[in-house]
């Protein structure tokens, strides 16, 4: 049971705070279209029948067209070959109203995804997986400005721990998981921002001796409740990525995260719930890109984040 005197932690609320943000692109929306711009264009491409897939093909392209943008949904057949896919790719390129491509993945085995990752136009990237934008957040300076398509997740993770702290200057983080996907991308940003950042992985020795330095701990590897309540510094911010899938009482799933949820609760300073906190951040991170790519493309700065 939680010692009544030891803080409990405040509960980071993605799902709020992805909700202002949507309203933010949304009005982003409406003012660029003020200006005689075209509405931001979005396209999502998705090869197969993937159920999973096709439930947030869909979700982000009806948020698209909510927030005012014009969403374009491409579905293309699972023996789709990696050509057809690059040539579909090239004419979304090459399309002005489309200032966003989302190409679904995971992509079936027969296609080389790098191949795929490498021909969207790096300015219309709005996951930030090509080579050129993971380039530019690798070799970023401090402080300076994100003027090109990160990573949604950890960007949304960086909203969040700006939003919940403030400053996040000279704080130790730990980041668990080096994924292109997640972990990588969060110690950029969290350098960026002037964090001392350690990154950890599945071969870190000491792995709680060294959340218990942390100011900070992101936790994004997909295995459940593994961050313990007593790796946790009292008073720390801790970000938990992971959704892992459990059957609970009488047979229905539910979602777990990848730090211990209760344990931590009245330790850390701050935290996020799962489902609830970093997970509707991604959805709204690539709405909030792709007004940004069409700010660019209009020769407009873009919004400071
Ligand atoms: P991933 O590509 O499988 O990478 C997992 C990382 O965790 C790897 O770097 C791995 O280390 C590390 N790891 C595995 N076991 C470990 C251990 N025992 N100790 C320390 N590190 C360990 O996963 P991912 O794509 O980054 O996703 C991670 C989790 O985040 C998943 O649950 C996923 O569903 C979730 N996720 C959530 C969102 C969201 O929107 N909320 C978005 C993306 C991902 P090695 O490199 O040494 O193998």
């Amino acid at each position: 049971m939680a010692d009544a005197k030891l803080p409990h932690a405040k509960l980071i609320d993605g799902k709020a705070f992805a909700l202002g943000l949507r309203q933010r692109v949304g009005a982003g929306v409406a003012e660029l279209v003020a200006t005689g711009a075209p509405k931001p264009g979005l396209a999502t491409v998705l090869v197969g029948a993937d159920p999973a897939s096709q439930v947030y093909v869909r979700s982000k392209g009806k948020l698209a067209a909510e927030l005012g943008m014009a969403s374009f949904d491409h579905r293309l057949p699972a023996e789709t070959t990696e050509a057809e896919l690059l040539a579909l790719i090239a004419t979304l390129n090459a399309d002005p109203a489309i200032n966003g491509i989302l190409v679904q993945l995971p992509l079936p085995r027969h296609i080389d995804t790098s191949h795929v990752l490498l021909a969207v136009d790096p300015a219309k990237d709005v996951d930030g997986f090509h080579p050129i934008n993971v380039g530019r957040l690798g070799s970023i300076a401090a402080g300076a400005p994100l003027d090109f398509p990160v990573p949604c997740t950890p960007l949304g993770i960086s909203m969040l721990l700006q939003d919940a702290l403030k400053s996040l200057s000279g704080l130790h983080a730990v980041v668990i998981g080096r994924s292109n996907l997640v972990g990588r991308p969060v110690a950029q940003l969290l350098l960026r921002a002037d964090c001392t950042v350690t990154i950890t992985h599945s071969r870190t020795r000491d792995l709680p001796g060294l959340c218990r330095q942390a100011d900070i701990v992101v936790v994004a590897i997909g295995k459940r409740e593994f961050v313990r309540g007593d790796w946790i510094k009292p008073g720390a911010a801790v970000i938990d990525v992971g959704i892992n899938r459990i059957v609970a009482a009488e047979g229905k799933t539910k979602l777990v995260g990848d730090a211990a949820f209760a344990e931590i609760l009245p330790v850390a300073g701050h935290l996020t719930p799962v489902p609830g906190g970093v997970g509707p951040m991604t959805v709204a991170c690539l709405m909030f890109n792709t007004l940004q790519a069409a700010r660019r493309a209009a020769g407009l700065k873009v919004v400071s984040v």
